[in-house]
């Protein structure tokens, strides 16, 4: 840690997060001390360090009011308006506070939970500890000929068309989960299923796991209760994508972008992103 370090702050009103703005830029907030009170029963976090600055992490129980200087905006809304580094951090400070707020007693004997490391708690009475738990899904770019198929799903925040996806379930490999949700939402097999990349997903705790397959038979039969469209779409006939931040718009970019096979795919991705 630099003798110069500024703490960076990322507070948070659920999943609004709070920003200084000047001359229609933005900024996370940064100092010895946050820009407003930390309210009284709030926990400050220590997120990470950035370039030898500690970030750290709060809740406010409402919103601030808009201002010259301050705002609120999205998570999701904070990707366009940040670097992405700080668009990282602020989305693990969204998952410290979101898992802090939903883990204050001891799962086992209802004893309050003391937090002991920045992402650990434990309980005074039957020593049980608690760690952030991580939801891993999948999504599945699957191929048939010159078309990828796209779904909207019912959940979706918007009226674009994105990959399958779904939750990992007990004792499932990726692969097995990758062909079952396919199976179950449109009723399709898939073959070649190989790995893409992986994308944390603070909506609220996630981790996103991408996987390209081919289609290998069966014909379209939705899966009516979480789809409401699913079809094969060519690089001419596209719907509405979602947006860039996500894991599933980088793969359909990808399949825009290239029509070679698996080896230069996976150099492709990893030359971009790491
Ligand atoms: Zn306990």
């Amino acid at each position: 840690m630099n003798s110069n370090a500024q703490t960076l702050w990322f507070i948070f009103h659920k999943d609004q997060l709070l920003l200084q703005k000047s001359n229609n830029t933005f900024y996370i907030p940064s100092g010895v001390y946050p820009p407003i009170t930390v309210p009284e029963m709030a926990t400050v976090h220590e997120i990470t360090t950035f370039d030898g600055n500690p970030c750290k992490a709060f809740s406010l129980p409402e919103a601030i009011e808009e201002s010259e200087a301050m705002t609120m905006v999205g998570l999701r809304a904070s990707y366009d308006l940040l670097p992405v580094q700080y668009y990282q951090i602020a989305g693990k400070a969204r998952e410290i506070l979101h898992w802090d707020r939903s883990n204050r007693f001891c799962s086992a004997c209802g004893t309050a939970l003391e937090q002991i490391e920045p992402i650990m708690k434990r309980c005074p009475n039957c020593a049980q500890e608690v760690y952030p738990a991580i939801s891993t899904a999948i999504l599945v770019l699957v191929r048939k000929g010159d078309s990828i198929l796209l779904v909207h799903a019912r959940n979706f925040k918007g009226t674009f068309n994105s990959l399958v996806a779904g939750f990992l379930e007990t004792g499932e490999t990726l692969e097995e989960c990758v062909a079952r949700e396919v199976k179950e939402e449109t009723g399709l097999d898939v073959t070649n299923i190989s790995y893409f990349g992986n994308q944390s997903w603070p909506y609220p705790s996630g981790l996103m796991v991408g996987f390209i397959a081919d289609y290998a038979g069966g014909e379209i039969q939705l899966q009516e209760e979480e789809l409401s469209s699913g079809e094969f779409y060519t690089r001419d006939n596209l719907p509405e994508l979602p947006r860039k931040l996500s894991l599933a718009r980088k793969m359909i970019d990808w399949w825009i972008e290239e029509k070679a096979g698996y080896e230069v795919y996976t150099q492709h991705y990893c030359k971009r992103t790491i």
